[in-house]
């Protein structure tokens, strides 16, 4: 009679952790969707390519942000915005 209370409790506590285990890969797809997302492709305004937001080069000009394809193309685009 032991033996079957605990055989019951072990059933329960298996689908307990086969739950969890599935609630969090649940949230990992989740979370994988979010990256793919963030990962969309931006324009790079001074050579007009598009590239991957995750591998572009960020930078502030006046307030805005832009994406470049590569550092030097951001260089450029902000010396063409300065003032003088
Ligand atoms: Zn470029």
């Amino acid at each position: 009679m032991r033996n079957l209370l605990l055989l019951i409790l072990a059933i329960i506590f298996y689908y307990f952790i086969r739950r969890l285990l599935l609630d969090t890969s649940e949230k990992r797809d989740k979370n994988h969707s979010a990256t793919t997302i963030e990962d969309e492709m931006v324009k790079d305004p001074l050579c007009n390519i598009y590239i991957l937001k995750s591998e572009a080069v960020k930078r502030s000009v006046r307030g805005k942000r832009y994406y470049f394809c590569s550092s030097e193309c951001a260089k450029k685009f902000a010396d063409n915005r300065s003032p003088n």
